[in-house]
């Protein structure tokens, strides 16, 4: 017989799952190896040639069932990127067959990142996933500008070396963008171990007649390259001095920017020919691109606000140095907006990741984001991050529900299919999936299109739960031999194939979760539900004890009959963002949208 559901209270449920090894660094059990290379295998064939390492282990469901057909192989379509240069969704092909060389602007490290940053990051790792999950080699450079006027103005107002500052500041941001689950980079280069290569290819720039020195200072000059501003598109006279360039009368021309900054007393600077001194911003990433990718490579990132100067100035360098220079796609992403307003430091409305991640999930924070497509700006708001709080807390609990009824089914090497209703399902997700992805990485429609799948294993525990009682009262009666000849009405689907039906579902969701940098890595699903609880709780500013006693208190007056009271105290939670559920062992809670 199928049936062993023994019915757990729901403490217990959750002392079983904070020991289960869900997590992506444990060896999955001897009975999932098959489920692991049936996925593998899936996979492959939507996505030659390699799989990545971003699919395998993780996406498995932690039960010791028989492997459903996960989905029916799709080829991913044709991957179509936004350029910004040529301001067309482009078709994207690798100047290398199966190799990406990619280049994302980082941080200057003098003080906390923002959510501006998470914003660039997050959506630069979702490309980087997807492109490793396409199966590319991807080379992903993201540099640190470790040297600045505003590292050497913070490193001397607090006393401390511009090394000390950047390289605290390097850690503090390494820490933030790995807590929203951002993938490291290959390479992390600073500045400061590139000032040759800098000044290498400054010296080219000279030799071409794009460059001039001045006092110790080298210029870039812009007038000597016709092809400057073919990238923002802007005209020359926007550039004429005003709020963005500085007017010096040593320049030839207003636009003229800085290659190299001649020595200041008591700044940080390098010998070069030119006299000591440093390097000016834009330079850095010419140089440290090349450097890592070659002169010609496949993708550049960072936010709008780089378009112009920064990736103005840098592609005008790096074609000064060396015509041959390209960048194949050049892409940007949005700004954050608060509340409807631009961040601004000004007017006092900018938030660290730190100050988020604080009342919020980093995993919160990373769905909040990619809520968004990359290239509009997202508006950031304590109402739209609690929306998306409360949605990674349905997608989490309810695959953590989904894992609890799978790992309790004992029955192995089952030949019951998935059910065609949900194998359609997941087939049709795959399938969106793929095609929202590759069409400019569409994540907004992505994160969605989860819902149906969601729905559909709620459903199908729904299902599970009524039928189980159901037989259960059967087997009483049978026992009873009351009714022996009971004639049993054959429900249309058996528990087995609600089973078949919830690994595939869970199966193809935690996929495409993983895929997407949206499954916990470092804690089990339980965990990371207690952890979504307690963000809740301290933006409610309560505590767990003060909701027990409130619990306590409802409980008591249902009991007494008083309904207006135990219903004023759901209420008044509620409003809160706590919903109480009354279950058959207790009432529990879980974080809600303000009523
Ligand atoms: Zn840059």
């Amino acid at each position: 017989m199928f049936l062993r559901f023994p019915v757990l209270p729901r403490s217990l449920l959750a002392a079983r799952v904070l020991g289960f090894p869900s997590s992506p660094m444990s060896a999955p059990a001897p009975a999932m190896a098959t489920l692991v290379s049936n996925l593998t295998v899936a996979e492959d064939a939507a996505a030659a040639p390699a799989l990545p390492s971003v699919t395998a282990p993780t996406t498995a469901p932690p039960a010791a069932t028989a492997l459903p057909s996960v989905s029916a192989p799709t080829t991913a379509p044709p991957l179509h990127l936004f350029n910004s240069k040529t301001k067309k969704k482009e078709l994207f092909v690798p100047r290398v067959e199966g190799k990406v060389g990619m280049y994302v602007c980082g941080v200057t490290p003098y003080d906390f990142s923002h959510v501006g940053h998470a914003r660039a990051y997050v959506a630069f790792d979702v490309l980087y996933r997807y492109l490793k999950f396409l199966g590319y080699e991807v080379n992903y450079v993201r540099n640190f500008t470790d040297i600045d006027d505003k590292i050497i103005k913070r490193a001397n107002q607090n006393g401390e070396t511009v090394t000390s500052l950047s390289s605290r500041f390097i850690n503090e941001f390494l820490a933030d963008v790995a807590e929203l689950q951002c993938l490291p980079p290959n390479e992390e280069p600073r500045v400061t171990d590139h000032i040759e290569h800098i000044i290498e290819l400054i010296t080219e720039i000279i030799k071409n007649g794009h460059g001039y020195v001045v006092d110790g200072d080298v210029y870039f000059s812009v007038a000597s390259f016709p092809e400057y501003l073919s990238l923002s598109g802007r005209k020359l006279d926007q550039n004429r001095a005003g709020s963005r360039v500085a007017v010096d009368p040593r320049k030839r021309d207003d636009p003229d920017f800085a290659l190299w900054k001649a020595a200041k007393e008591g700044e940080p600077s390098w010998e070069s020919p030119w006299g000591n001194g440093r390097p000016g911003w834009h330079i850095e990433c010419s140089a440290m691109s090349a450097h890592y990718l070659g002169h010609v490579f496949d993708i550049h990132g960072g936010g709008q606000d780089l378009i112009f100067p920064h990736h103005e100035n840098e592609l005008a360098q790096s074609r000064a140095a060396y015509p041959e220079s390209e960048v194949k796609c050049w892409m940007h992403n949005g700004f954050i907006n608060i509340d409807d307003q631009k961040m601004s430091k000004s007017v006092n409305n900018f938030f660290t990741i730190r100050d988020v991640i604080t009342l919020y999930h980093p995993l919160a924070l990373r769905f909040f984001l990619m809520r968004t497509h990359y290239k509009s700006d997202v508006n950031h708001s304590d109402k739209a991050l609690e929306i998306a709080s409360n949605r990674v807390y349905y997608i989490y609990q309810t695959l953590y529900d989904c894992d609890e009824t799978v790992s309790l089914y004992r029955e192995e090497n089952t030949s019951v299919p998935v059910p065609a209703e949900e194998q359609k399902l997941v087939d049709n997700h795959h399938k969106a999936f793929l095609e929202c992805m590759s069409d400019d990485l569409r994540t907004t429609d992505v994160l969605d299109g989860f819902m149906e799948l969601l729905k559909a294993i709620n459903s199908n525990l729904n299902d599970l739960k009524k039928l189980q009682q159901k037989l259960e009262q059967q087997k009483k009666k049978q026992q009873q031999q009351k009714k022996q000849q009971q004639k049993q009405q054959k429900p249309q689907k058996q528990p087995e194939d609600h089973i078949q039906a919830l690994a595939a579902l869970s199966s193809e969701v935690k996929n495409k979760l993983s895929i997407l940098g949206l499954m916990p890595q470092s804690s089990p699903l339980a965990e990371v539900l207690e952890q979504l609880k307690v963000k809740a709780l301290k933006r409610a500013g309560l505590t767990e004890e003060w909701l027990r006693e409130q619990i306590e208190l409802r409980l008591a007056a249902r009991n007494n009959k008083q309904f207006a009271v135990s219903d004023q105290i759901r209420k008044d939670l509620a409003s809160k963002g706590i919903a109480l559920m009354d279950e058959p062992t207790g009432t529990v809670w879980r974080p809600c949208e303000r009523e």
